[in-house]
């Protein structure tokens, strides 16, 4: 993902991906560790943008009516979907976490337009503009 766009996502949702780093709550002798999303970033292209923007726009508004603060611990994409990994998500938040990653696989991840998953070497959700294209 483009750096700005990273940014903006970590500056709109500070709370799910913070650049603190992480311990065992349940554990004070586990040495607390960056994330994974903190140390590589949104392993994913810009067509996603959205996606994750709405997906933590409603993890985080579910928080703030009781639900338990998400923390991002790695974001990235994998066989064509969006995979994201957090912790501390109750079954209405893993929910919006699985059709997000389900939503994944419809929209190209260069753009955001309409997609389906390509199978070309490798495995991509593409529109069939970027059919062929990386994510750059
Ligand atoms: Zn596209």
């Amino acid at each position: 993902m483009s750096p700005e766009l990273e940014a903006k996502l970590r500056a709109d949702y500070p709370l799910i991906f913070t650049a603190e780093p992480i311990g065992d709550p349940d554990d004070p002798d586990v040495p607390a560790v960056l994330t994974l999303c903190a140390t590589w970033g949104f392993e994913c292209g810009d067509g996603w943008y959205d996606l994750i923007d709405v997906l933590c726009l409603n993890l985080q508004y579910a928080t703030k009516n009781g639900a338990p603060q998400v923390v991002a611990r790695q974001v990235k994409e994998k066989f064509g979907g969006l995979r994201f990994y957090a912790g501390g998500p109750n079954d209405e938040q893993a929910g919006m976490i699985q059709v997000a990653a389900s939503m994944s696989t419809r929209l190209c991840e260069v753009c955001g337009n309409r997609g389906k998953l390509v199978r070309n070497g490798w495995i991509k959700t593409r529109c069939a503009e970027h059919e062929n294209a990386d994510n750059e």
